[in-house]
């Protein structure tokens, strides 16, 4: 780590702690990152990744704890922000060993962090992880934790397109209106189903034309190639492929009303989301649009219910609408008022609990309840 470590960190945000994990005998090096406490315990995936320097891990731990506390206080949960690293190659050095001992490091947090799979990461690795901690989300089914996020955070992902469409078009009922879907993956696949039983005209794009074929075969939906399908003249693009499909180059080419999608880090840059409202494209804050799969989890801590969670989903409605009117509110862009919309929950909710010492949070109270089973 560089000499100025503090001054890095301090760059980043304003982290309430950091932990450095090391354990040489299973070749563990790793950095856990908790932002933000506030609203209760902080939750973040752990991703494995081959960092070239260790600095590079760090500053994505730091860049993506803090990105999970506005995405918690946006969906309206009461989580905090986190995140782990691990470093090194996931392909080649995954032990249980290793993950064991990550464990004992997420342990010793006493559910202050709780993790979860991320890049890098299986169910398989949370397993053990959940063999040294309770503080774990994301475990099988049979351990009662809750699968595969992917169909809630697309159901997520339809309220976010329908209060788009309510803010911009009038209405939310989908029937007739054109919405490409970029992507047609874990979150992109389902999206389409839903879209589908809208009544929605949907046009796709994948690279994989496996997942095309199937799509089509199964819902008859329109394909356009990867390079066509930001150009299509629709109402709704609904991006669930890669970050920054929002950047210099594709900007131009824009035929929507409203850009609306589950993948994650769609503006390339903060002042995309100007250029959009310029050219007067609605956008809807990826990070409030997919929030449904954090919802799932959370669903989780509580003591699962597929039924609850998916209910819970519906709330992405509330929260895109929200953040529509503080963007009219303080006419700025609506990237800029998802932001303001986290940080105004963390203010008004943290000095609740500062007064209010005494209340627990849900999540912490249920999760040391199934450790004690
Ligand atoms: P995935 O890997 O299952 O699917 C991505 C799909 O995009 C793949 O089918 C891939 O072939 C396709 N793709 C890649 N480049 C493309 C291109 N240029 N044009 C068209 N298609 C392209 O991933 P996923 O789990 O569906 O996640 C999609 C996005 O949503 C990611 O940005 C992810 O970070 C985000 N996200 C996912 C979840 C979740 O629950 N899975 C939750 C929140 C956010």
């Amino acid at each position: 780590m560089s000499s100025n470590t503090f001054e890095l960190i301090g760059k980043y945000g304003d982290h309430e702690e950091i932990l450095f994990c090391q354990d040489k005998n299973v070749g563990l090096k790793a950095i856990i990152a908790i932002h933000n406490t506030a609203l209760g315990p902080a939750l973040g995936g752990t991703r494995m990744w081959n960092y070239k320097t260790e600095e590079e891990a760090l500053i994505d731990v730091l860049r993506l704890s803090k990105g999970m506390t506005y995405k918690a206080a946006a969906a309206g949960l009461n989580l905090g922000g986190g995140k782990a690293v691990i470093i090194g190659d996931p392909k080649t050095m995954k032990t249980e060993g290793l993950f064991r001992a990550f464990g004992h490091f997420v342990n010793s947090l006493n559910g202050k962090y709780i993790t979860a799979e991320d890049v890098g990461t299986s169910v398989n690795d949370m397993e053990h992880v959940y063999m040294e901690t309770p503080w774990v989300t994301g475990i099988p089914k049979d351990f009662g934790g809750s699968g595969d996020p992917s169909p809630y955070t697309a159901h997520g992902v339809l309220m976010g397109i329908k209060a788009s469409a309510h803010e911009k078009l009038g209405t939310d009922a989908l029937k007739g209106m054109r919405v490409a879907v970029q992507g047609l993956g874990n979150v992109g696949s389902h999206l389409v189903k839903y879209l589908h039983e809208e009544g929605a005209k949907i046009i796709v794009s994948d690279i994989d034309q496996a997942r095309v074929k199937k799509c089509h075969d199964q819902f008859g939906v329109e394909v356009v190639s990867p390079e066509a399908i930001l150009g299509v003249e629709c109402e709704i693009q609904a991006p669930c492929a890669m970050g920054a499909v929002v950047n210099d180059q594709t900007i131009i080419q824009f035929r929507c009303q409203i850009i609306a999608g589950g993948a994650n880090n769609q503006l390339a840059e903060t002042r995309h989301g100007e250029a959009l409202r310029e050219l007067g494209i609605l956008y809807a804050p990826d990070y409030v649009v997919n929030a449904g799969g954090l919802m799932n989890v959370f669903v989780e801590l509580e003591g699962y219910s597929p039924d609850r969670a998916f209910e819970k989903t519906r709330k992405v409605y509330d929260n895109v609408k929200k953040v529509f009117e503080i963007a009219k509110r303080d006419n700025i862009p609506t990237n800029i008022a998802a932001d303001r919309s986290a940080e105004e929950r963390i203010i008004t909710i943290g000095r609740l609990k500062q007064r209010h010492p005494g209340k627990s949070n849900r999540a912490f109270t249920t999760l040391k309840e199934v450790n004690n089973r």
